[in-house]
């Protein structure tokens, strides 16, 4: 489904993290290699920085691989941390900005790499849209990124088919999960990059076992194991 990315690091341009890497978010937009469900994701795409503390967005429900204007602009768009995301929507999700990620509680920037069934979620009235990316988005923020593990642990059991790879930002810290979809990251002398499959060639690249939570902040990456009890 979904592919996301996110940088912390130094400051690099929007180009150099999404359009410009052999085999990065515009590549992965039609032709990914580790995706599991769906063959496209051309049903909009966002990406989120951070300019200072403040987050900012750019989304589309239009193919990536389109945007003229988001490839003329994004050289000059730098950020030390970002989120990135290209779409192919579920089955019966609506294809509009509102259910792009990434979403925003005006703190976080949040990708969600999955499904779940709304059933099992509350419906917070602060989501954007009924697509379920953006009710689990307001959910997590409702309980707040500290219990992101909690969070997704809970809601896996709830809906043994859920996939929930959840990517958040909120400019120091890069948190993310894995729950049935793929993740990579990539320790560069410059940064940290978490990816739902790796960009480029780059040797570096590790993958991140299922059901864990990975916490990135300048000085570390720690990983931990989900609480699955129940799940298997
Ligand atoms: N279920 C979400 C949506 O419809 C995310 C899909 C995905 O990961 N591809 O947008």
């Amino acid at each position: 489904m979904c592919r996301h990315l996110g940088w912390l690091g130094t400051e690099v341009s929007l180009s150099a993290l999404v359009l410009e890497p052999p085999r990065g978010l515009l590549v992965q937009s039609y032709a990914p290699r580790r995706q599991k469900h769906g063959l496209l994701n051309a049903d909009g795409w966002g990406v989120g920085f951070f300019d200072g503390g403040v987050p900012r967005r750019w989304r589309s429900a239009a193919p990536l691989w389109g945007d003229t204007s988001f490839e003329s602009v994004s050289p000059a768009l730098r950020s030390h941390c970002v989120v990135a995301a290209v779409r192919s929507a579920t089955v019966g999700m609506p294809i509009e900005i509102s259910a792009t990620a990434p979403f925003t509680d005006g703190r976080w920037l949040l990708s969600h790499n999955g499904v779940v069934d709304r059933a099992v979620l509350p419906l917070p009235s602060s989501a954007e849209s009924c697509c379920d990316s953006a009710i689990l988005a307001a959910t997590i923020f409702e309980r707040g990124l500290d219990a992101l593990g909690d969070t997704i642990a809970e809601i896996g059991t709830a809906d043994p088919l859920a996939r929930l790879n959840v990517l958040a930002a909120n400019g120091s810290r890069l948190i993310a999960t894995t729950w049935n979809e793929t993740l990579s990251i990539l320790r560069r002398p410059d940064g940290v990059v978490l990816a739902s499959e790796p960009y480029d060639e780059d040797t570096g690249w590790a993958d991140v076992p299922d059901r864990h939570l990975v916490e990135v902040s300048a000085d570390r990456v720690t990983l931990t194991a989900l609480d699955t009890k129940g799940t298997r």
